[in-house]
């Protein structure tokens, strides 16, 4: 591999970069690329002089926001500019978390990694526990892990939203965010739960003022009025992990008031899918099929079983049926809507644990009937649908959803997301006008065809697994387990513990491997993943874990610990060897259809981003340096034959040149033979030219035909296949009764080859209900209401993102410290005032922080900004700075293990079927500090060392300065 960095980031390639500069004086030049500043991924514009980035303004053209920037992807320069920068590799010299480093060089840090990992591979992969923060590389990161041989790999969607995911993939085929979104042109009613305001920021935000312009109504459900909550029409302060109650009681309504789009229903939903009841039986709760495996329904007008090949136009929704085996069946609907009309639904029944009247329940109900019903859009738009039936017009409910990680990081969060998706199927609210609509290439197969590997004869030594480590279970016979059930991941995902844990539990990872549970592992390899601070419950135990030494041996508990990162966050302090990587604005990066796509509803759309800078320091790209450890531990696809590198371009030559099956490579646009092709052709040396010449990305706008019912429409099914987005141009029925879910709960009840232990048979038998369920999350049942009686939440500040925002020397002046924002009712209970300091405390632990009365918020919640908090002396910041004397972390007092049942075994604190990270079920009380505590908060972590090669954190910030023309006034 070339040493030079300058030719990793693609600099010393000889690549042409157009000049974008139109008018602009010679020392100027202006650069397309894609923010990196939150997830978003909106393209903008980094204007340069002498080499040096002026400004950042966002790119009018870009499909994702344009041309609308944020605070925070302003604030670029300043992220590019940190003196939190790593400048090398660093070797550990003292005890782990003093932050004693040495400087090495390259060489001998990928030799020290190669070393490890080498002997790692050809012993047991899975002793590598590699893991990602908020990486946009995943479909590199995944396949890497794939080809070294390791089960133990994810990023860190299992303590993100992955109920969000999980809940959309298993019942739609797509989910909110980057797969689906709102249909912003057209929708009437919005309805918006729990939205942190940094997925979707900048799209939301344009949105959002599509909607006011036209008058839409936009109705948020939170417990805290916040950003978007601000702006909306009208607010709901629902309590905490209720949102899936107040969702069936309006499920509830709309049932009783027979206001569901039963046509929907019945073509484009398994919602007239026969059932089989036959209690005891090995198949009950399954679907009844055909000799070929085809659901069957019954035809009410022909009176007969139908299979659903045959496109039957009147299927029954309601009434048992007999199958020809002389059993009972009956259409999922009808089990459905049992479930729902249940009177423990009736909204005088959930409001008091939803703190929402009966009243306003109901009328909400009313209101989106009436919206969808009433209201609906007709578009003059034929199209043909799965079974070949043409349609003159697309009729369209205008009711929209969003919702993401407030909803769902809950021990409830999967089926309270599910509920949500089903009131948007039931309103027939998916991908018609006015409604949800999908993001090519979803909708894709519900869940998608993908299995996650690592079941023990699928890990084999010196060998890569025969596929991804992430993937979605369809039954038992899935899960990554031994013949005894037990976990084979350090995570323990698609364990028993957690079955459809898609993104993995990387919350999971450091307490297990620390306890040897399930089994000990040699190195911890992570990327950009805050672990000893704001990514980690138990933020004081982590730091523990992470630096505790077998008393026996004198060894680390966790023997070896690789950590890659651009800043010096929290986490490098614990590391042996730190990997530095670039800033966002000095390497090539690709938001990939292979992994999470910029695409918009009307079509596909992919991006790159590209160096705008050359680096000033010994750093590296770290997609650069796994191409590199890949081609130095021999892992198949990383070498060609004779062992060279077969990306010796590094990233760039991988992203242009790696073909995942022939044609389909990371980028979509400008493929084949002089760049014609779009999503297939051959590989295309020139395509990074075309990207950069087209701002950076690609987009590709379907026809109006293939724009709705993308589920079920012909046409759009056949373009999809032929650019492979789905294996087969077969429709996606969305899935309202989750057959996956029972087929784990048949093996609770002791049927199939693969069944669950006895000890934790009880709980999937509760938590794996093919229909919406709501329970109470799991903190409320273990911590009494009187001792605890407020949930705490956080929400993340539109101006900041992670703890990468806190740091930056402009968005620090938005917000230095947080606050405990507190309903004043309960302030002047506790008898404190704005800016006391009070203990927070929780059944895991205590944090000391200033509080500050609030009216937005749910009477018996308080909140705080999330990754304000640092550590002293961490991310290279003065160490008495706010942030770090009277800023504080409620992750302090999270546990990432629920109370020990009786026989000590402890779950994670988490959803007990997706292992999504239960952040959000926090519940504590408050009590006023004494006078003397009154003045930093607590815990107070000594106070971390700056490494090598930082340097000095500047007492005033003078950047800009050197950009001021001479005749300008000072
Ligand atoms: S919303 Fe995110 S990606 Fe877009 S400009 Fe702001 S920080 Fe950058």
């Amino acid at each position: 591999m070339a040493s030079n960095p300058a030719d990793r980031t693609g600099f010393g390639r000889g690549q042409a970069v157009p000049d974008e500069s139109r008018a602009l004086p010679a020392t100027e030049e202006v650069k397309a690329t894609t923010c990196y500043m939150c997830a978003c991924r909106c393209g903008i514009k980094v204007h340069l002089k002498n080499g040096r980035i002026r400004y950042i303004e966002g790119n009018r053209d870009h499909p994702v926001n344009r041309g609308v920037l944020c605070a925070k992807g302003a604030s670029g320069a300043m992220q590019h500019y940190s003196p939190a920068r790593l400048t090398k590799p660093l070797k550990r010299v003292g005890e782990r978390g003093s932050g004693e480093f040495e400087e090495i060089e390259w060489d001998e840090a990928l030799a020290l990694a190669t070393g490890r990992l080498s002997e790692i591979r050809e012993t047991d992969p899975r002793k590598l526990a590699f893991f990602t923060g908020r990486d946009q590389s995943q479909a590199l990161t995944g396949w890497w892990a794939q080809m070294f041989g390791t089960p133990n790999y994810a990023a860190h969607g299992g303590f993100c939203s992955v109920n969000m995911a999980a809940a959309g993939l298993y019942t739609l085929g797509g989910a909110f965010w980057e797969f689906g979104e709102p249909d912003w042109d057209h929708s009437k009613y919005l309805l918006l739960f729990g939205v942190a305001e940094d997925h979707g920021s900048n799209p939301i935000k344009r949105g959002l003022a599509k909607l006011k312009a036209r008058g839409a109504k936009i109705l948020s459900i939170n417990p805290i009025r916040t950003g978007y909550s601000a702006i909306a029409d009208e607010w709901l302060g629902i309590r905490p992990g209720s949102d899936g109650l107040f969702i069936l009681a309006l499920i509830h309504e709309l049932l009783s008031a027979g206001k569901v789009d039963l046509d929907f229903l019945a073509q484009t939903t398994n919602a007239p899918w026969l059932v089989i009841r036959d209690e005891g039986a090995a198949d009950d709760g399954l679907f009844a099929r055909d000799g070929d495996g085809n659901p069957l329904v019954w035809d009410r007008k022909a009176e007969t079983l139908r299979p659903l090949a045959e496109a039957c136009e009147t299927p029954a929704l309601k009434g048992e049926v007999t199958l020809p085996d002389g059993r009972k069946a009956v259409p999922s609907f009808e089990l459905l809507a049992r479930r729902c009309l249940d009177p423990a639904y009736a909204p005088e029944k959930v409001a008091e644990r939803c703190g929402i009247e009966a009243a306003t329940i109901r009328r909400i109900a009313a209101e989106l009937a009436e919206v969808a019903f009433e209201q609906a859009l007709v578009f003059d738009q034929p199209w043909t649908d799965w079974a070949g039936r043409r349609h003159n017009k697309m009729v369209g409910r205008p009711v929209s959803v969003h919702a993401m990680r407030g909803i769902s990081a809950h021990s409830n969060g999967f089926h309270t997301c599910r509920i949500l998706h089903l009131l948007q199927v039931l309103l027939g609210a998916i991908d018609t006008p006015g409604s949800f609509r999908y993001k090519p290439p979803y909708p894709k197969p519900a869940p998608p065809p993908v299995k996650p590997t690592g079941r023990p004869d699928q890990v084999k030594a010196g060998a890569p697994l025969p596929g991804p480590p992430l993937g979605f279970p369809r039954g038992p016979e899935d899960l990554l387990i031994d013949s005894e059930g037990r976990p084979q991941r350090i995570d323990k995902a698609f364990s028993w513990d957690a079955p459809l844990a898609n993104h993995g539990m990387m919350h999971s990872v450091i307490t297990n491997a620390y306890n040897g549970d399930p089994y000990p592992i040699d190195t911890l390899f992570m990327y950009m993943a805050n672990m000893a601070w704001n990514s980690a419950m138990n933020t004081a135990g982590t730091m523990k874990m992470l630096s505790d030494k077998d008393p026996e041996t004198g060894e680390y508990k966790i023997p070896h610990i690789i950590y890659a990162d651009a800043y010096y966050s929290e986490m490098v302090a614990y590391a042996d060897l730190v990997l530095p990587d670039t800033t966002y604005l000095e390497r090539w990066d690709c938001m990939s259809l292979l992994d999470r796509p910029i695409s918009e509803a009307d079509g596909p759309a992919d991006s790159i981003r590209r160096p705008v800078v050359a680096p000033d320091r010994d750093v590296r790209p770290f997609q650069d340096v796994l191409l590199d450890l890949g081609v130095r531990l021999g892992l198949p696809g990383f070498v060609a034959e004779g062992g060279a590198p077969k990306y010796p371009g590094g990233y760039a030559d991988y992203l242009v040149n790696h073909e995942r099956q022939p044609g389909v490579g990371s980028l979509a646009g400008w493929r084949g033979a002089g760049g014609k092709s779009a999503g297939l052709g051959a590989p295309n040396p020139a395509q990074l030219e075309r990207y950069i010449e087209n701002g950076c990305y690609w987009h590709q706008v379907l026809p109006p035909e293939h724009r709705y019912f993308r589920h079920v429409n012909r046409g759009y099914l056949d373009y999809a296949a032929e650019m492979k987005f789905i294996g087969a141009a077969e429709p996606v029925f969305l899935q309202l009764y989750c057959e996956d879910l029972q087929r784990f709960r048949l093996a609770a009840r002791g049927h199939g080859e693969v069944r669950p232990p006895a000890d934790k048979a009880e709980r999937i038998e509760a938590y794996f209900d093919p229909l919406p369920l709501w329970y109470p999350p799991f903190e409320d049942e273990v911590t009494g209401a009187a001792d605890y009686p407020l949930s705490a939440l956080t929400q993340r500040p539109m101006s900041m993102y992670h703890s990468w925002g806190g740091q930056n020397a402009w968005l620090r002046q938005i917000m230095g410290a947080n606050r405990l924002y507190v309903p004043r009712a309960v302030m002047a209970e506790a008898g404190l005032k704005d800016d006391d300091w009070a203990w927070v405390i929780s059944r895991h632990d205590r944090v000391k922080a200033r509080v500050r009365g609030m009216d937005g918020v749910s009477d018996k919640v308080v909140w705080t900004w999330n990754a304000i908090g640092k550590r002293a002396g961490a991310w290279n910041l003065a160490k008495d700075v706010p942030e770090a004397t009277t800023g504080f972390l409620l992750n302090h007092v999270i546990d990432e293990l629920l109370p020990a049942r009786d026989d000590g075994y402890r779950y994670a604190n988490a959803d007990p079927v997706t292992g999504q990270a239960a952040w959000f079920d926090l519940r504590v009380r408050l009590e006023p500090a004494a006078p003397d505590e009154a003045a930093l908060t607590s815990p107070f972590f000594e106070p971390v060392q700056r490494p090598r090669g930082l340097p000095e954190a500047a007492g005033e910030l003078r950047y800009g300065a050197e950009f001021r023309e001479p005749e300008d006034p000072a």
